[in-house]
């Protein structure tokens, strides 16, 4: 049974994730850290495990890979980084904590988990590890620029990991969606979701499960020969 890592499986895309990789007999092991209650609804709905880690933390993911390492004894086959959280506002009004908070909760989480999870998946020769981007970090967002510039560096990192680990048949890839269904559109006004499904191509918002497919997919056999690749899941917002 093939086992995998979510961080950030609490709630929205990462519950859409936990939910499908569950589904298909993945044995999954997800994050949480505010919404415990959450969390354990979710393990007794899918069978999945989880544990409480804050992904800035480096100490939290030493737990992380303990926990990993008895469920996995050979390593996870899969990691996906999801968990996240969103800033608005302009750039001239934020702060430096907040930057480096958003930047420790995106850019430093996903060097944190790699760390952790790239030498097993190295030592198996196989392992798919995918990051939750966005597409504003693919063409960047007015008063999202902090935002926008970790997801960005989520892309860059992406990129050179998979020259890094390819020779040990480990694949690195980015999914970036769009406007997706979740608690962090929560701030949006019903018109303001209007006009985002308006210009939307496809004409509606993402679902946490649109994500998980193509999540999915990147960490299948069919993308045996996919590396270093950034896939919009967005509706055609973004061409
Ligand atoms: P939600 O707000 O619905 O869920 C966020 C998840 O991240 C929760 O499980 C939360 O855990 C977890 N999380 C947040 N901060 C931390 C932290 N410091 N340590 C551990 N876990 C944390 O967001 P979405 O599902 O919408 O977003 C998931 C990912 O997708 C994010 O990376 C986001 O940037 C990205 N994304 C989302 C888009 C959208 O339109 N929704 C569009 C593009 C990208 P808990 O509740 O337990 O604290």
């Amino acid at each position: 049974m093939p086992g995998i890592i979510i961080t950030g499986g609490s709630r929205g895309i990462g519950a859409g994730l936990v939910r499908l990789f569950a589904k298909n007999g993945w044995r999954v092991l997800f994050t949480y850290l505010h919404s415990e209650k959450e969390a354990q609804a979710l393990c007794a709905e899918t069978g999945a495990q989880s544990v409480r880690c804050d992904v800035r933390s480096e100490e939290d993911h030493l737990m992380l890979s303990g926990a990993a390492a008895r469920l996995f004894p050979h390593g996870p086959d899969a990691l996906v980084c999801c968990a996240g959280t969103a800033h608005t506002g302009l750039i001239q009004d934020m702060t430096v904590s907040e930057w480096d908070d958003l930047f420790a909760v995106h850019a430093r989480a996903a060097f944190l988990a790699t760390r952790a999870f790239l030498p097993g998946m190295i030592s198996q020769q196989s392992g798919s590890i995918v990051f939750i981007s966005s597409m504003w970090g693919q063409v960047g967002a007015s008063c999202e620029a902090a935002y926008s510039a970790c997801k960005a560096a989520l892309i860059g990192l992406c990129k050179a990991v998979a020259k890094e680990a390819g020779p040990s048949r480990v694949r690195v890839n980015c999914v970036c969606p769009g406007v997706i269904g979740t608690d962090m559109l929560k701030g949006y006004s019903e018109d303001d979701l209007s006009a985002l499904r308006e210009e939307t191509p496809l004409g509606r918002l993402g679902t946490p499960e649109d994500v998980a497919q193509a999540v999915f997919f990147l960490c299948g056999g069919g993308a045996s020969f996919i590396t270093g690749q950034v896939l919009g899941v967005n509706g055609g917002f973004v061409i």
